[in-house]
């Protein structure tokens, strides 16, 4: 990556943490994805049942891998062919993980979901969120990260799902009622009544979609 992007980013994190902060929640900058995974590891103690929402960045930064390999209790949805009830499993796990749509500047998450079940944990349930963003969702306000979710990651997970929505055919949110439409739900998340219970790494890298 160009230096000069390394370094806004850098400093762009700074204001995304402290917003987080006002927002009881817990914001970590991370130089790479080496740096990320090490920091991600440092939030799941081990012994700790662990699940996910379909997060790519996870993947990207090796931290399902590490998971799977270690002292854990992963629970992995695509093994179970009881798909209810491992998502109900989800709720009552020690640490959830997810990545965001996009989020603001100032600190609010946004997320879409088709299923649900990933921002229904991510609202309530599991004792701690460990989020791992990107610096390429980092948007200025709320409109924009409303707009790169629906015309950014919306339309790129609707390819990869193989889903038949207008998305998937123009590359951009045609707004549609589509039966397969993954925007059912729309979770905002600006503020954690519970502190100690959302932890969101930045990573300075571009990561998900
Ligand atoms: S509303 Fe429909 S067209 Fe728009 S992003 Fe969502 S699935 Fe795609």
């Amino acid at each position: 990556m160009n230096e000069m992007i390394i370094k806004r980013n850098e400093l762009l994190s700074q204001k995304v943490i402290k917003g987080l902060a006002s927002r009881n929640m817990t914001g970590y900058y991370a130089a790479n994805r080496e740096e990320a995974l090490k920091l991600a590891l440092s939030l799941i103690p081990e012994g700790s049942s662990v699940t996910m929402g379909g997060a790519m960045s996870a993947h990207e930064i090796g931290l399902v891998e590490a998971l799977k390999a270690g002292n854990y209790n992963f629970i992995d949805r695509d093994a179970y062919q009881d798909k209810r009830a491992a998502m109900l499993m989800a709720y009552d796990a020690d640490v959830f993980l997810s990545s965001v749509n996009a989020m603001t500047e100032d600190g609010m998450l946004v997320n879409i979901d088709g299923n649900s079940n990933r921002v229904s944990a991510i609202a309530q349930g599991p004792r701690k969120v460990v989020f791992i963003v990107g610096m390429n969702k980092i948007c200025n306000d709320l409109d924009g990260a409303m707009k790169r979710a629906r015309n950014v990651a919306a339309p790129i997970n609707a390819q990869r799902f193989g889903l038949s929505t207008p998305c998937a055919k123009t590359g951009a949110c045609m707004d549609c009622k589509s039966p397969d439409t993954i925007c059912c739900q729309f979770l905002i998340t600006r503020f954690s009544r519970h502190a100690g219970r959302i932890h969101v790494i930045l990573v300075n890298d571009s990561l998900g979609f």
